[in-house]
């Protein structure tokens, strides 16, 4: 399989795309870990690179140890979300700034057929990372390679460069009627 995608990618019926998956309601990251599941099934090699650790999404930490070393998930956040885990902005910007990098050189690397990278909107939104870098990355994208960007408030620059922008809309979420995250539903 890994073999078939690898010849059609030769043969030039692969286009990258940029894939952008944001709003408020819930199933950004969700969507993207589905999409990687697809990919994987087609025999692609998937990373995924957190910029922001939620740090308690287990269940696809221990599914994607199963699947081999082509669904790799790299936590690279230092927990921005979180308040009062003792983290300065420092931290936090360098953490951001490392994922980045990790980012650019994976993506020039030519290791993975499709790269997601999660909550990068956020670590823009909040600062943590300048847009010129980030519309860099987009530019010098492999044509081969799919990128996928995740995170609320995906600003204009990055839908224009985008192939695909889905917003996810809040229509109801549980946890405004007090229920807390569910295993198995956000962990
Ligand atoms: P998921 O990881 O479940 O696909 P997401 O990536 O769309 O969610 P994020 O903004 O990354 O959403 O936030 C992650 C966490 O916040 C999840 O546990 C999710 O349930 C929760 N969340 C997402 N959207 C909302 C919302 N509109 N109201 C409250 N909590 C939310
Ligand atoms: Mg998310």
């Amino acid at each position: 399989m890994e073999k078939r995608y690898r010849e059609r990618k030769r043969m030039s019926e692969t286009k990258g795309l940029i894939l952008v998956f944001t709003g408020n309601g819930k199933g950004k990251t969700t969507a993207a870990l589905g999409m990687g599941l697809r990919a994987w099934g087609q025999g692609m090699r998937v990373l995924v690179l957190q910029f922001i650790k939620g740090g308690w999404r287990y269940g696809e930490l221990n599914a994607t140890e199963r699947l081999g070393g082509r669904f790799a998930i790299r936590q690279l956040g230092e927990g921005f979300t979180r308040a009062d885990n003792g983290k300065t902005m420092g931290d936090h910007r360098e953490a951001a700034r490392h994922a980045l990098e990790e980012a650019n050189k994976e993506i020039n690397a030519g290791n993975f057929d499709l790269i997601i990278l999660d909550e990068i909107l956020y670590a823009l939104k909040f600062g943590l990372i300048d847009m010129e870098e980030v519309l860099a990355l987009l530019d010098k994208k492999p044509p081969h390679l799919h990128l996928v960007l995740t995170g609320r408030d995906a600003p204009p620059e990055i839908i224009d460069r985008a192939d695909l922008v889905t917003e996810m809309r809040e229509i109801k979420h549980h946890y405004k009627k007090g229920i807390k995250a569910q295993r198995g539903v956000e962990f």
